[in-house]
């Protein structure tokens, strides 16, 4: 962007950027008001910066744009300008400290119409792949940049634990290591080094601590756990953030045991602060510190619990005026402390000047071509197909012929919006065109031979026994938080079973492609249906579910969820005996014609209790065991190891063996020695020069 322009003030340590920010930071401290600090930590929603003069007025440190919050008219040029008109009047108060301005860009720069829009974050779970999640961070960062943005609220690494939370489809997974493992995403939107490119975003670990563990999947509800229990569920994503030098984190709306994020000292200052060593800032959510006390309207004991808990950064996000009243009076009569409103603002003005903002407070243009790019839409497509699942495909009906009669029909066949989902170009987002992309009708008309052998009705209407398959393109229409898009309900809507009846009724092979944020209740319809292809919510690129449906990349994708037998079943994942419609982890792909690579490794199977001390000698002894060839080939060696326990000495054997198939007993050289009782032996087999699984482990 361009060079501030030179002053007296200049010459002000905190402006000169070859000093260490730590000393940037206490100097530009040193310099501020009351008035200052307290504006520093108030973050206000742009369209509630009424005039916009009072950004400068009250020396506000953030704005942010809600769910709700856009542009004229809505494109990245336009969002770049008003990012621009802002950060000027930030820029034009005494000490001039840029604002930082923040967005939910949770599946790509998801506000602004002609962005990328990648699948939701349960897609991106499905992949398994973190890099993939690293890439999809950096093409969101660099969108988000392009229209000026510095800070993006995301990733939520909930961990959603019934599926009848209505923020699901926010969540990579129901296993605390899959949430963990995709905070690469981090990585993506900030780049190694915070600020160290004209890219680089700030991320949010959100939303600390338990969201996604409430009870009955109640939105902004109690997480009733045990400390172990929710540190071993919900901790580790943040754990792993914090590693990764996320800059920001936001506070749930929810309880723990009773006891509001926001107000939660323990979980805040101790555990994230302290004990994760976390160095960024704590951001409140969306007017969650003034409904601490159950009613609506900042109080000054809710401003002042929030804050001593830890909270740096209050989204106010609307009645400043008041806000920062009452912040004022708190700090001067001394509830709030001096040095808390210090931390605080180190925190912020830390993250500002490593991003840059001092240097580069404006929009860097270069960047803003990147919005909706066609890089991005094929990174995007990429994100798709690998995040499609494959839970049933009878008789091999996929993938589908391109030359072959297909009738395309259901709801989000054609429909932009649905296949987006919330936080869309609007909070809940909606359907329709909302946004620029490829709906999986325009794919499929794309991919096949002749695109008038492919007829299309919404309602399955005119469907007749000449065609090879139809596909119905069926699911949740979009939402955001809450309980979904028909709260107590997670079965299909009227018109999907309309559709579905039709399609039935003309004797033709079904493939459902399920578009929706999480597992719905279908086990009573799964028999009508030959194939389901569970998309998620894969946003704007359409493509990447016909790319699959025709084979041109097989399903790789895997349950990041376990799939409900039906919705009395929930939470199905609370290890309750319950049997599921689909496991954790289960994901089909196409029958590949056979491999003549590598020979497969033959298995061998064996057991402890097969093993026996054969003989034992005043210093020495000798084992053997009976091992299974349940492999393909023929085992030809193997190898023994001894470990003699705490002495940590261990003794390696490797002998021939040729076990074509069935079972054989090796016994291994003896072992000449003082065997302790907690000696464990080890054995090992190969084929073909490599190492076969598992290794037989023998206590003696
Ligand atoms: C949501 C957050 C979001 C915030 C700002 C809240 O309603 O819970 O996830 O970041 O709004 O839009």
């Amino acid at each position: 962007g361009a060079a501030p322009a030179p002053s007296p003030a200049a010459a002000a340590p905190h402006q000169d950027p070859s000093l260490p920010v730590a000393d940037r930071v206490d100097d530009l401290l040193s310099r501020m008001s009351t008035a200052d600090k307290i504006g520093q930590m108030t973050q206000i929603e742009k369209d509630a910066l009424v005039p916009q003069s009072d950004l400068a007025a009250y020396r506000i440190g953030s704005v942010l744009s809600g769910g709700d919050s856009t542009v004229s008219p809505n494109n990245a040029r336009t969002w770049a300008d008003t990012y621009d008109s802002l950060q000027r009047t930030a820029l034009g108060t005494p000490l001039g400290i840029p604002v930082i301005y923040g967005i939910d860009a949770v599946h790509g720069h998801n506000a602004v119409r002609g962005a990328t829009v990648f699948p939701h974050n349960i897609g991106l779970g499905a992949t398994r792949d973190p890099e993939l999640v690293r890439r999809v961070g950096r093409a969101v960062a660099e969108e988000v940049a392009g229209t000026g943005i510095d800070w993006s609220f995301a990733p939520c690494l909930c961990v959603a634990r019934d599926d009848r939370w209505g923020r699901t489809y926010e969540s990579f997974g129901e296993k605390p290591e899959l949430p963990t493992s995709m905070a690469t995403f981090v990585t993506g939107m900030q780049g190694g080094t915070l600020g160290a490119d004209p890219a680089s975003v700030l991320a949010t670990a959100k939303h600390y601590l338990g969201d996604g563990g409430t009870t009955g999947g109640v939105d902004q509800g109690n997480t009733h756990l045990s400390e172990a229990e929710l540190r071993a569920v919900h901790l580790p994503p943040f754990q792993e953030a914090v590693r990764r030098g996320v800059g920001s984190v936001m506070l749930s709306y929810s309880s723990w045991n009773g006891v509001r994020s926001h107000a939660h000292e323990y979980l805040v200052t101790d555990v994230l602060k302290g004990e994760l060593g976390f160095t960024g800032f704590v951001v409140s959510d969306w007017a969650a510190v003034d409904q601490l006390d159950g009613r609506s309207g900042f109080t000054a004991a809710e401003i002042t619990t929030a804050v001593n808990a830890g909270v740096d950064m209050v989204m106010v996000p609307h009645d400043y005026e008041r806000f920062l009243t009452l912040l004022h009076g708190e700090v001067s009569a001394g509830r709030i402390p001096m040095a808390r409103v210090d931390d605080a603002n180190r925190r912020i003005l830390t993250k500002k000047f490593q991003l840059g903002l001092f240097e580069r407070p404006f929009t860097d243009r270069s960047l803003t071509p990147g919005v909706g790019s066609a890089e991005h839409r094929a990174l995007a497509r990429e994100a798709v197909r690998a995040s499609q699942v494959l839970l049933k495909n009878d008789g091999g009906v996929l993938p589908l012929a391109k030359d072959a009669r297909l009738f395309v029909a259901g709801k989000s066949a054609d429909d932009i919006g649905n296949q987006s989902g919330g936080w869309t170009v609007g909070w809940q987002g909606r359907s329709g065109p909302v946004t620029e992309g490829t709906t999986v009708l325009q794919g499929i008309r794309a991919a096949v031979t002749d695109p008038s052998r492919v007829t299309y009705d919404r309602y399955g209407n005119g469907i007749d026994g000449g065609y090879a398959a139809a596909v119905a393109v069926v699911g949740e229409t979009p939402y955001a938080e809450g309980r979904g898009d028909r709260p107590g309900s997670m079965g299909l809507d009227q018109e999907d079973l309309q559709t579905l009846a039709r399609l039935k009724a003309s004797g033709v092979p079904v493939v459902v492609v399920l578009v929706s944020g999480r597992p719905l209740d279908i086990a009573a319809h799964l028999p009508d249906w030959k194939a389901l292809l569970a998309a998620w919510l894969p946003g704007t690129e359409g493509s990447g579910v016909s790319d699959v449906l025709f084979g041109d990349h097989a399903p790789t994708g895997k349950l990041p969820v376990t799939w409900m037998r039906s919705a009395s079943q929930q939470p199905v994942n609370d290890g309750d005996g319950k049997t599921p419609l689909f496991p954790y982890g289960h994901g089909l792909s196409y029958d590949t014609a056979p491999d003549p690579g590598p020979t497969p490794t033959p298995v061998p199977r064996a057991c402890a209790a097969q093993f026996r001390l054969t003989s034992s000698w005043s210093g020495g002894h000798q084992a053997e065991v009976t091992v299974e060839n349940t492999g393909t080939g023929p085992l030809t060696g193997w190898s023994v190891e001894w470990d003699l326990g705490g002495s940590a000495v261990t003794h390696l054997w490797n002998g021939t063996l040729s076990v074509a198939q069935g079972r054989a007993t090796v016994r291994n050289s003896p072992h000449n020695g003082a065997l302790p009782p907690d000696a464990t032996t080890s054995f090992g087999f190969t084929a073909n020069g490599t190492a076969s699984t598992p290794a037989v482990q023998c206590t003696g």
